[in-house]
C-alpha cells in the first residue's frame, strides 16, 4: 500500500498526501500512521505488552512539516554522528548518521519531520537508507523517506506486522545484509523477532562498532549490557533468546557499542556482552545468588 508522497515543506501546513489527508503520530511512542481524516482508535505499538498506553489515554497529533524543534548534531567518531531533537519526541531515542562511500545511513529517526531536521539531513546527504533496530524506534521513517528522495526504509521481514505506516519505500529484509558499503544489518531477535543491530566495520578505529537499539541495552555502568522483551514493563527474555543474540553478534566484528539512549561501551564490548549474558542466564536459572540469600527453605 502506498500513501503517496509528502507535499513539500510549506509553512503552516501539516504533512499531507495528495488527497490532503494528514499523517498521524502517536504522542507516546512517536510512530507515524498513514494519512487519514482521523487518527486510528489505538496505537498497535502502545497496546502491545512491550509498551504501554499512558494514564491519560491514547493521544495523537498530526505530523507537521512546519513543526519547530531544535536539532543538534554531535560528532561521536570519524564517520559517525548523533542527532537529537529538543524537545524530544515519543521515546526520545537518539538518531545516528553513519557515513559510507554510498551515502549516509539514518539510523532510528525521530517522529519529527520539521525543516530543522530535513534541511540538516539534505545538507549532510546524499542519503542512502533509513533503518531501525526494531518497531519501537522507527519514528516518522516513511514521511522522512518521502522528503529525502524516497530512500529505502529497512524493516525485518519478521516484524512486518508492526509496520504502522505501510508504504512502497519499506523494504523487508531477511538475511543479514550490507545496506551501504561497510554498514550491515545483523538480525539478532529477542526484543522483537526481527530485532537487529547495525554493524559499522570501520568504526572504533577499524575494530568495528554496533548501534544496538533495544536489541542490546547498554547499561548506565557503561560496562555491561542487558536484554529484555519489555524495558518499560520489565519482561525478561528466555535463555534461548539471550544465547541467540550473543551468537548472532559473534558473526561480526565489534569492539564498541552505542546504545540508543546515550550510553556507550567504548572498548572490549564483545567480552562485556558475553559476561553480561552469563550473568543474566545465571540469575534466570538460579545459578547466581546473592551472597546473603540463604537459598531454598
Ligand atoms: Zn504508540
Ligand atoms: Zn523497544
Amino acid at each position: 500500500m502506498s500513501s503517496g508522497p509528502e507535499s513539500a515543506p510549506i509553512a503552516g501546513r501539516p504533512a499531507m498526501d495528495r488527497a490532503g489527508r494528514r499523517s498521524w503520530l502517536c504522542v507516546t511512542c512517536g510512530n507515524e500512521y498513514p494519512p487519514a481524516p482521523t487518527p486510528p482508535d489505538e496505537c498497535l505499538i502502545c497496546v502491545d505488552d512491550r509498551q504501554y498506553v499512558p494514564a491519560a489515554g491514547q493521544q495523537w497529533r498530526p505530523l507537521r512539516l512546519d513543526e519547530e524543534r531544535s536539532v543538534a548534531i554531535r560528532d561521536l567518531e570519524p564517520g559517525l554522528r548523533e542527532l537529537t531533537v529538543d524537545p524530544r519526541v515519543g521515546i526520545g531515542q537518539r538518531t545516528f548518521l553513519v557515513e559510507s562511500a554510498g551515502g549516509l545511513v539514518v539510523w532510528e529517526p525521530p517522529g519529527f519531520v520539521g525543516s530543522a531536521l530535513v534541511e540538516r539531513l539534505r545538507a549532510a546527504g546524499p542519503i542512502a537508507a533509513i533503518a531501525s533496530s526494531h518497531p519501537h524506534l522507527v519514528g516518522a521513517s516513511v514521511a522522512l523517506s518521502h522528503l529525502l528522495g524516497r530512500v529505502p526504509v529497512y524493516v525485518h521481514e519478521l516484524d512486518r506486522r508492526w509496520v504502522t505506516r505501510p508504504d512502497d519505500v519499506v523494504v523487508h529484509w531477511r538475511a543479514d545484509r550490507e545496506i551501504a558499503p561497510g554498514i550491515r544489518l545483523v538480525r539478532c531477535g529477542g526484543h522483537f523477532p526481527g530485532s537487529c543491530v547495525l554493524q559499522i566495520g570501520t568504526a572504533a578505529e577499524g575494530r568495528g562498532a554496533l548501534l544496538s537499539g533495544d536489541t542490546v541495552m547498554v547499561n548506565p555502568d557503561r560496562a555491561t549490557v542487558s536484554f529484555m522483551r519489555s524495558y518499560p514493563n520489565l519482561i525478561p527474555l528466555s535463555p534461548r533468546l539471550v544465547r541467540q543474540i550473543v551468537a548472532a553478534l559473534d558473526t561480526v566484528a565489534y569492539d564498541r557499542i552505542y546504545g540508543a539512549f546515550g550510553n556507550i561501551i567504548d572498548s572490549a564490548a564483545r567480552a562485556a556482552v558475553h559476561a553480561s549474558a552469563a550473568r543474566y542466564l545465571g540469575w534466570l536459572t538460579d545459578e547466581i545468588r546473592d551472597p546473603d540469600d540463604p537459598g531454598p527453605a
